[in-house]
């Protein structure tokens, strides 16, 4: 998706369209070096560091798909109905690697292996047997209910490229190709960090002039769910420039992306910028033509990608999800573009500003006839307030040049957080 309206980068001037930030986070990001081998078990939702081949044929032998009966069919000559003497039972794990012997058939069950000379299996259900015979009116296809050797995936082949989440389904694939260990990129240190003297931590009293600090646990919360993510939590830091540069270079000195959140605007008690400038950060993004969200920085400090969240929890975790995600991403090693939008309608109107793409809250109890969502606004677009992003079920995209959001238009929604 892109906006239509121009962007330009640049200090004081325009700001930066979403998408152009995002690729500028993104071209400030470099994957972990490190790597690290993880049996299969141990390596749910971290990134492959390689592609990984199959250690064995997927399945490893012919075998059968269906309970039935396996026969070859150049004894079932002229026309039918049939009748085959049953010489054998081979039950899946038996390992006997039994013969088919001409003008018989062999009862098979489903997995077992395929008896050699046997080039179909029919159904039980398709067959009449009457003591140690069956008879057959249908004649089978060749290779009916055999599933053959490699036919998912071939010994050696690419059973998984490199950058990839392992995700359940693809553990699965592994274990299937007798993969037991996988070598995965180190989980990206992040440390997090909230500026502001007047926030307090919840299970404490608020003091006068004291917020809770949402901020904080909403980013733990968040990377926790991404394995490939090590955490450090440095708390709360107070508004002054001393303290705060002496955290930002020690968060960019030990790990791989810090975030912090608050103090990036141009007020006198917003040291964040100063901070960086001071540790010779080389800041990426400035202002961003993004609603909620502006300011927010990136950059790159003492080795580190480091991003300047806005203070206003609906505004961090917008600039979060948009910026900062996609880049932490490929910190991870990941490179798989997430797009999980959806088409959707609008069922509200809504008047706004041009100029920022605009990131709203909504929620949907119907869809139209087409199977889209019909999207109900939620809330007034406040950066600081939490209940709309809490009820919401997704987020509607509104482009920078849209005066008017009219009932009907179509918007696209993405998730709120995964
Ligand atoms: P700032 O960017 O520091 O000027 O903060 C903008 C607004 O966000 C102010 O109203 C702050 O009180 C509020 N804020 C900053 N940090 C947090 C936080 N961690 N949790 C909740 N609100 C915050
Ligand atoms: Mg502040």
């Amino acid at each position: 998706m892109s906006d239509t309206a121009s962007s330009l980068p640049g200090k004081g001037g325009a700001a930066l369209s979403v998408d152009a930030a995002r690729l500028c986070a993104l071209a400030a990001a470099a994957p972990v070096a490190g790597q690290e081998v993880l049996a299969i078990g141990n390596a749910n939702g971290r990134v492959s560091a390689g592609p990984v081949a199959a250690a064995v044929n997927l399945p490893p032998f012919d075998n059968s798909a269906m309970d039935g009966y396996a026969l070859r069919l150049s004894d079932l000559k002229g026309a039918g109905p049939w009748h085959l003497p049953v010489a054998d039972r081979i039950p899946a794990g038996d390992g006997r690697g039994l013969a088919l012997a001409c003008g018989t058939a062999l009862r098979i069950l489903t997995g077992a292996p395929v008896p050699s000379g046997a080039d179909a299996v029919v159904m039980q259900e398709q067959v009449t047997r009457h003591g140690g015979s069956i008879t057959l009116t249908q004649c089978p296809a060749p290779g009916q209910n055999i599933r053959r050797r490699g036919e998912d995936m071939a010994c050696g082949s690419t059973a998984l490229a490199g950058g990839l989440a392992l995700t359940p389904p693809r553990l699965a694939l592994l274990a299937g190709c007798g993969v037991a260990h996988v070598a995965v990129r180190s989980r990206v240190r992040v440390a997090i960090l909230s500026t502001g003297d007047e926030l307090a931590e919840p299970g404490t009293a608020l003091g006068p002039g004291q917020i809770y600090n949402s901020n904080r646990v909403f980013l733990r919360a968040t990377l926790a769910r991404q394995p490939w993510a090590d955490l450090t939590d440095l708390g709360i830091l107070p508004d002054d420039p001393v303290i705060i540069r002496a955290a930002i270079r020690a968060a960019a000195v030990a790990h791989d992306v810090g975030i912090s959140s608050g103090g990036v605007s141009a007020g006198e008690e917003d040291h964040i910028l100063d901070a960086l400038k001071a540790e010779q950060a080389t800041l990426d993004v400035l202002k961003v033509a993004i609603r909620p969200g502006k300011p927010l920085t990136v950059g790159r400090v003492a080795g580190a990608l480091f991003f300047g969240l806005p203070g206003n929890p609906y505004a961090a975790a917008i600039t979060f999800a948009q910026i900062a995600r996609p880049a932490l991403r490929r910190v991870a090693g990941l490179t798989e573009e997430t797009d999980t939008w959806l088409a959707a309608v609008s069922g509200f109107s809504y008047g706004r500003t041009t100029g920022r793409r605009e990131y709203v809250p909504v929620r949907w109890d119907n869809r139209d006839a087409m199977g889209r969502p019909v999207l109900q606004r939620l809330g007034q677009g406040a950066s600081a307030s939490l209940s709309p992003m809490a009820q919401a079920m997704g987020i509607a995209v509104i482009p920078p040049d849209m005066a008017f959001v009219q009932p009907g238009q179509t918007l696209s929604v993405e998730p709120l957080f995964e």
